[in-house]
């Protein structure tokens, strides 16, 4: 058993995602971000009403995000305008001070990162609101992971050259220069391999999440605890490695390594977390090695 050799503290790092992560579903957040993004699908892209509901389901299941599979199929549009669309006019006064989470997050003293799908204002907003925005040590969201900002046409080519091939088999079908992603799904034989790519870097894909990895300078997936209200990025994160929190479940799935009700429940589900803090300040060396030691011997 591993418990028989104590080596200091289990995790180097923990990586949480933020929506629906940090606060519960019941915030209604989420709902209203589904039905902000309709919105714009049909206000902004001019896409009918009756598609919306199997084109929203298609493309975040093939793309992670639905912006991101809006891209591949071959709309056009400006990740500012679309994130402020989307994300701005949310029930932010649902999202209440949460002390009781501020407190868990600063007894571990234990790097902490923030990795969302979200941009960057809507992240800052959601931890003001909830008291949580010096609880950890850098956030990585939209932006960080899709750093050529621009998202025209013409600009393709700077995206191209920095994800490499992105606009291979983004030929169009039909004469509106968009990709008909249900027509496709709805032919007998039809699979994912035939998709257009999409410029836009998110989770649950697995170079998205060790890009993030690389940015926090993370070299150590499998000593890195990876929050997640999503099952597919706990899966994704599992395949790369990292160790999981599968969280608003108690049940743990395929790829989770814990599930937590509500991250309130931190202290209670892995209380191994504080035990190594108790190693570390006996017994770290600072020289970054694993130390071997057993302070509880
Ligand atoms: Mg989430």
């Amino acid at each position: 058993m591993e418990y028989s050799q104590v080596q200091g503290p289990k995790y180097d790092c923990l990586l949480f995602d933020l929506d629906d992560t940090l606060y519960p579903l019941s915030t209604g957040l989420a709902t209203s971000v589904l039905k902000n993004i309709q919105d714009y699908m049909v206000e902004k892209l001019g896409i009918e009403e009756s598609k919306i509901p199997d084109l929203c389901n298609l493309l975040y299941k093939n793309y992670g995000t639905t912006m991101a599979g809006l891209r591949a199929i071959g709309y056009d549009f400006d990740y500012d305008e679309y994130h402020s669309f989307v994300h701005g006019r949310l029930p932010y006064e649902n999202l209440k001070p949460d002390p009781v989470l501020r407190s868990l997050l600063a007894s571990l003293p234990i790097r902490k990162v923030i990795f969302t799908n979200a941009d960057k204002v809507h992240a800052i907003k959601a931890l003001n609101r909830l008291g949580l925005e010096d609880c950890f040590e850098g956030i990585i969201c939209f932006e960080t992971l899709n750093p050529i900002h621009k998202s025209t046409a013409s600009d393709d080519e700077d995206d191209a050259e920095f994800l490499g091939s992105t606009r291979s088999s983004s030929a169009p079908n039909g004469s509106s220069g968009i990709f008909d992603i249900i027509g496709h799904f709805a032919q007998p034989d039809a699979d994912a391999s035939g998709l257009p790519k999409t410029p836009i870097v998110c989770k649950p894909s697995e170079s998205a999440i060790e890009m993030a990895l690389g940015i926090a300078n993370i070299n150590t997936p499998h000593r890195t605890l990876f929050f997640e209200d999503s099952v597919r990025n706990i899966q994704s994160g599992k395949r790369v490695g990292l160790d999981t929190v599968l969280v608003g479940k108690s049940q743990r799935v395929k790829g989770a390594d814990y599930a937590l009700e509500s991250i309130h429940n931190l202290r209670e589900a892995i209380p191994e977390l504080w035990e190594a803090d108790k190693i570390t300040n006996v017994s770290y060396s600072g020289s970054g090695v694993t130390v071997e030691t057993s302070v509880t011997a």
